[in-house]
């Protein structure tokens, strides 16, 4: 599928109209590449933040980009890795969904995904890549004039991805 885009990097250089943050519950920012975005994207960003208060895991929310190339943000939150018996796969899903909801919404063309809950999270990487494909390439069969980013950060990510999209 030529809509589907693998990159090895860091998303905070990718211009697209939205990148896609990892971020927690609190939306306040942390480690990983929700620190990354929060950093180049400055401190207004977290002022946008804040006026969300707490969301749940799964749930996906827009803002602007602030310093960023990229024109928003949408930060959505992944699971927590426990044992697989918790709902992570559905609320990984839920994740991925709710932001290419808001692509929707917002009349947005293309979207870079990082690899949620890969990290600090600790979800499986393979089974990640697994579902955040899958997310995708449900999605491109009724919106197949969008565009699709993965940007991976780390070399395993990156061959995981490279592997299932090949
Ligand atoms: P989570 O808490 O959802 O696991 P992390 O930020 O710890 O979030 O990790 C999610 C993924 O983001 C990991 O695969 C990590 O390698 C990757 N990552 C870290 N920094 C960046 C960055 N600047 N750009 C893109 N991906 C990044």
């Amino acid at each position: 599928m030529n809509n589907i885009e693998i990159i090895k990097g860091d998303i905070t250089n990718i211009l697209v109209d939205a990148i896609v943050n990892a971020a927690n519950t609190s939306l306040l920012g942390g480690g990983g590449v929700d620190g990354a975005i929060h950093k180049a994207a400055g401190t207004e960003l977290l002022k946008e933040c804040k006026k969300f208060g707490h969301r749940n895991p799964g749930d996906a929310v827009i803002t602007l980009g602030y310093n960023l190339p990229a024109k928003y943000i949408i930060h959505a939150i992944g699971p927590i890795w426990r044992s697989g018996n918790n709902d992570e796969v559905k609320i990984l899903r839920n994740a991925y969904q709710n932001s290419l909801n808001l692509m929707i919404e917002n009349n947005l063309e293309s979207i870079a995904f990082p690899n949620i809950s890969t990290g600090i999270y600790k979800f499986p990487k393979e089974k990640a890549a697994e579902i955040a494909i899958e997310t995708i390439k449900e999605f491109l069969e009724k919106y197949n004039d969008k565009k699709i980013i993965f940007v991976c950060f780390d070399n395993e990510n990156y061959k995981i991805y490279l592997n299932l999209l090949n």
